[in-house]
């Protein structure tokens, strides 16, 4: 009976996982496995709230194996000798896994593959992770998409009503397992223990995500087009930790929404082109791979960015910069793993243009903080923000945080509830503080909004010529 290795990756779950599908259909035993190679993935080894959620996430998996007869083995890489040696140890003759697309993980991954073919053992990789894999649309001229919108009307077209694959109810073991190493010996946990009040907010694994899923469906999506913007409210999925582990799949979101009573709302296409800014995000990282690290567009490798100040950068990351929407935005993060769209947004215009730090520091911070951290969702959420990305709003287009926050936390209950020492100000000063007497503990902002805002301008004046020929 052949024994077909599934390699887990970033796909965590049993349900619409069509490598674990294509190693049943093979008629043999399944051995499950995890390796856990951070070095490989350097310089974006997962930060240290991913790896907390990581954690967890493998005990879901683990649970869900045991509870349909297996388990899962887990080994430290590097990958391909950890999975030689799992074949040796099985006699597998088959590796099947899910694709990712981080261009370090690429490389790997097409290495892996030929060091498997050719000492016969058959290697297959799937598509799971994405609703269009990022090398099947092209423009009209035969270039990648640079633009969301044209982008993500072709992606729309490509969309196959395909049911999601269910949840096997039970996988074949193979004669006897492995060693494992216990979950604890891969040290993902910190210590000390900060990440556990994520625990209250967040539940790692398969289960948590459909159940997050269906919340959504009843609760959310009704009124997600006015909502979404609102960090005040409850106005958005957060399901995106569940994607970047690949606890769901976005085929099961896309058909769960499309067979919800909303299927054909304003609000359900606003959510699914949301889903097609993470298909877009994946398709810029997979056809510019230098974009984690460098500006998407090169005329911004002259910008004249402030010389990184430690002591402003922690200012930012602590949240006390003294404009509230900014620290609110950064204590959420800091204590929640998570941030709201809108205010990661604002804190990343803060940082990049009034204080003009260069996009990498703060994409950098986000890496080791977001539960959610994604490599092409962070990068093009950054690049996008700082004005240098592909699809981008010019830089020039600087969010005014005030005015943000008066218009999407009008009453000022998200500043409250991360900004405590702020709690007694009236909705009318809390998004200005400055503007009357401070609380004692509050510091005023750490730059005048208007002059940063002028100097960044007069920063991308000398840059301006490069743009021209846009138009
Ligand atoms: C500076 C910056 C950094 C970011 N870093 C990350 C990151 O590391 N990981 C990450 O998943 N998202 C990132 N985003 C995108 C976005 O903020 C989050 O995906 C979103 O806030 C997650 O909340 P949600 O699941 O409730 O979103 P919903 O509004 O419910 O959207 C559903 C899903 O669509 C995807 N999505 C939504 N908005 C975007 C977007 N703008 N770009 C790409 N995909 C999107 C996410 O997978 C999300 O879970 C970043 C945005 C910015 C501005």
């Amino acid at each position: 009976m052949p024994t077909t290795i599934l390699w887990f990756r970033r796909d965590l779950r049993l349900s619409d996982h069509p490598a674990l599908a294509a190693a049943l259909g093979r008629g043999g035993a399944v051995l499950p496995v995890y390796i856990h190679a951070p070095e490989e993935e350097e310089p974006w080894a997962p930060g240290a709230a991913s790896r907390a959620w990581l954690h967890f996430s493998l005990k879901a998996l683990d649970e869900a194996l045991s509870a349909r007869g297996s388990r899962l083995v887990l080994r430290r890489g590097p990958s391909l000798e950890a999975l030689l040696e799992l074949v040796a140890e099985s006699e597998a003759d088959a590796v099947f896994w899910i694709r990712r697309y981080e261009p370090r993980i690429i490389a790997r991954d097409t290495m892996i593959k030929a060091a498997l073919r050719r000492r016969g053992i058959r290697a297959e990789s799937f598509s799971g992770s994405l609703l269009v894999e990022p090398w099947t649309l092209s423009t009209g001229e035969g270039k990648p998409y640079r633009v969301f919108t044209p982008f993500w009307r072709a992606a729309r077209e490509r969309l196959t009503p395909e049911s999601p694959l269910p949840a096997p109810s039970a996988l074949p073991a193979p004669p006897r397992f492995p060693q494992s190493l216990s979950l604890p010996e891969l040290g993902l946990l910190p210590k000390p223990r900060w990440d556990e009040p994520f625990w209250r907010l967040w539940q790692p694994g398969e289960p948590g995500a459909q159940a997050r899923l269906r919340e959504f469906i009843e609760d959310v999506l009704p009124q997600y087009k006015s909502s979404r913007d609102r960090p005040d409210q409850k106005g958005t999925s957060r399901l995106s930790p569940h994607l970047a582990f690949g606890e769901i799949s976005p085929r099961q979101i896309l058909a769960a929404v499309r067979a919800s009573d909303l299927g054909s709302s304003v609000s359900a296409a606003k959510f699914l082109s949301e889903l097609g800014w993470r298909e877009f995000s994946h398709h810029l990282l997979y056809h510019f791979p230098h974009c984690a690290e460098a500006n998407l567009n090169p005329r911004f490798d002259a910008f004249p960015w402030a010389e990184p100040d430690p002591a402003s950068l922690q200012r930012w990351q602590q949240g006390s910069t003294g404009v509230p929407i900014v620290d609110a935005g950064m204590r959420e993060l800091w204590q929640t793993g998570w941030m709201h769209n809108r205010v990661r947004m604002l804190v990343a215009s803060f940082l990049t243009k009034n204080l003009r730090i260069h996009w990498l520091h703060g994409a950098r911070w986000f890496w080791d903080t977001l539960l959610d951290a994604d490599l092409a969702n962070n990068t093009q959420g950054w690049q996008w923000t700082a004005g240098t990305g592909a699809d981008a709003a010019p830089y020039i287009r600087i969010f005014n945080p005030v005015l943000q926050a008066q218009r999407f936390d009008p009453e000022g209950a998200y500043i409250r509830r991360f900004l405590p020492e702020l709690a007694g100000l009236p909705k009318e000063r809390i998004h200005a503080p400055w503007e009357g007497m401070l609380p004692r503990d509050y510091p005023p902002p750490m730059v005048d909004l208007a002059t940063s805002r002028q100097e960044a301008l007069a920063a991308f004046s000398t840059i301006k010529g490069r743009f021209k020929d846009e138009g």
